[in-house]
């Protein structure tokens, strides 16, 4: 069977061999490396890997984590604070709907997002430039969503 060439979710060119969630593994293992990276990346890294996948998510998940993009860069919320409002939402019993996706319930865009930035950039910019790249990368897709209308707000 010949391997895919392109992403079939993000559209991220996959011609060298690697997935994205190759690099999603890379990018993980470059935050296990350097904990210093963790508190100013790690929230954003997973955010935007997911968002570029939203079949992931479950269509409420998928929801909140354009929520909480926006909030992020946005509204400058800490992780901190982000984290104590993301833990109440899934303690048990205040969660209504699973945040991951389930058979068919899966979250997608209403309209197609054209990405300009994949996780390949940020591995491929290297570890050193790390939280710079997930810093650019997430508001690539912040911009990318605002323009197919999935971000409303502003
Ligand atoms: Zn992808």
């Amino acid at each position: 069977m010949k391997r895919e060439a392109v992403c079939p979710s993000c559209g991220a060119d996959w011609s060298d061999g690697q997935t994205c969630q190759d690099h999603f593994y890379t990018m993980g293992f470059w935050e296990m490396e350097n904990p210093a990276f963790i508190p100013d990346a790690h929230h954003l890294m997973v955010l935007s890997y997911h968002l570029q996948h939203p079949e992931l998510y479950s269509p409420e998940g998928l929801a909140g984590a354009i929520r909480m993009l926006d909030a992020f860069l946005m509204e400058g919320v800490s992780t901190q604070t982000m984290r104590r409002e993301i833990r109440d939402a899934v303690d048990s019993g205040k969660r209504k709907h699973p945040i991951t996706a389930k058979g068919d319930r899966f979250g997608r865009y209403s309209q197609p997002v054209r990405w300009t930035m994949w996780a390949g950039d940020v591995t491929a910019a290297g570890m050193d430039s790390y939280v710079a790249s997930v810093k650019t990368w997430a508001g690539s897709i912040h911009a990318a969503l605002r323009e197919a209308g999935a971000i409303t707000t502003r």
